[in-house]
């Protein structure tokens, strides 16, 4: 701690020195003592010095102890101030706390109480001192953190503006040769076949590889346009138990797991991307079939409940841990150490989020409910068509002048 910093007001001469020379004597730490006969002088002092205690007789000619007290509040309200009553002057002492005053002191001065006085206040000012210099440092360091933060903050939405950038002209760019690719390996292999060549078998492996990149491009691509604001819908009115039984038919001729579809006799209407939603169909049909041991069993089925159309996909394949659940539609997202049961592993933990995106966008929910071991059964909830909406919507025609967005594998 600092030398204390005390200033004495008093207009009894004696006092006025026979105060400090105590303070002197009993502080043993040392003391700076100012001492002036009247609140005027005192006052000058206090505006140009950061007192650690004043003290100050209460009767005075002119400005009085009191008055004192009041300015010091004014000035200096930190400073802890001490006033000097008179014997029995329980009015005065009390009208001095009340006015903010740190103690009062009775005359004749008891040496033992002052200086102890004395002292809790210096220690008070003291202490309030680091208080605000602590204070001072934290608000510094929150201002210090606040910008880091900011700065930090600009740097990743810039990184991430330059991901999503070269995200979207890499799938773009990677596009038009790996179709170009495609379409030369199957002239070659049908080439290959009419000849009977030993390579067609290579060809049909180096398909394989093509479809399973063209999946990840075109993974890539959707969340690209999805992130860039460029997703669009071209909705119209379709028949959800069509959609299923199309899309049935279509995922049997690829799959050797037995897949079994139950779909209600009414049709259930609703208006929707039918790319798109075939999309997120066949996402989780590939899902189901990836994440499933060959040869389970995987069930698609359709009902009506209240005014809602909702798709079920259920595998009974290795299921998702219950503290995963929450991620599963998340971008980038793979349940760690799960194993592919069934074809290629390849992924980039985008599909379930694209798949979310075209639902939400349809005013549906995509929804899991998965125990660990025992399969998965993903549904997705499409709000039908009203019949009135029905005519509605074949009165105004519908809107079609969207880009369309790339089904996996197309
Ligand atoms: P990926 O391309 O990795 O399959 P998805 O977004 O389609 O990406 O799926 C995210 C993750 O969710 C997968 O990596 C897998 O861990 C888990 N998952 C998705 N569908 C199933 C399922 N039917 N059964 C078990 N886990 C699944």
């Amino acid at each position: 701690m600092n030398v204390p910093y005390v200033l004495i007001v008093d207009d009894d001469p004696a006092l006025l020195q026979a105060l400090p020379q105590a303070l002197s004597l009993r502080l043993q730490n040392g003391v700076t003592v100012d001492a002036v006969d009247s609140a005027t002088e005192a006052l000058k002092l206090i505006q140009v010095h950061d007192y650690d205690a004043i003290v100050s007789d209460i009767k005075m000619p002119g400005m009085d102890g009191l008055a004192l007290l009041h300015k010091i509040q004014e000035i200096q309200p930190e400073t802890p101030t001490l006033l000097i009553t008179g014997h029995g002057e329980h009015d005065l002492a009390v009208q001095a706390l009340r006015g903010g005053a740190y103690d009062f002191i009775q005359k004749p001065i008891e040496r033992d109480y002052f200086i102890a006085a004395l002292q809790r206040a210096i220690q008070t000012r003291q202490l309030r001192r680091q208080v605000s210099e602590q204070q001072r440092a934290l608000e510094a360091h929150a201002r210090g953190l606040e910008a880091e933060v900011l700065q930090r903050t600009r740097e990743l939405v810039a990184a991430n503006a330059a991901k999503d950038e070269f995200l979207s002209m890499a799938s773009h760019e990677l596009k038009t040769p790996l179709s170009s690719i495609k379409a030369m390996t199957q002239l070659l292999r049908r080439q290959f076949e009419r000849a009977s060549s030993p390579y067609v078998s290579n060809l049909m492996n180096m398909e394989r590889s093509i479809k399973r990149m063209e999946i990840l491009v075109n993974d890539l691509l959707n969340t690209s346009i999805i992130e860039t604001g460029m997703f669009a819908l071209n909705k119209e009115r379709y028949d959800l138990v069509a959609l299923c039984r199309h899309l049935y038919d279509e995922y049997l001729m690829s799959t050797h797991h037995s897949i079994s579809l139950d779909v209600p006799d009414e049709s259930l209407e609703v208006e929707i991307d039918v790319n798109r939603i075939s999309q997120v169909i066949l996402n989780l049909l590939s899902n189901a079939q990836k994440y499933s041991p060959s040869g389970t069993p995987i069930n698609v089925s359709l009902k009506r409940v209240e005014g809602e159309g909702v798709i079920s996909v259920r595998d009974q394949g290795v299921g998702i841990p219950q503290s995963k659940l929450p991620y599963i539609f998340d971008r980038f997202f793979r349940v760690p150490e799960v194993e592919v049961q069934t074809g290629s592993s390849i992924g980039l933990g985008l599909g379930l989020y694209i798949a979310r995106m075209i639902v939400e966008r349809h005013d549906g929910r995509i929804e899991v409910d998965s125990v660990q071991g025992n399969g998965s059964t993903f549904t997705v909830t499409l709000p039908l068509l009203a019949e009135t909406r029905l005519t509605a919507t074949e009165v105004h025609g519908h809107e079609n002048n969207n880009p369309p967005l790339m089904p996996p594998g197309s």
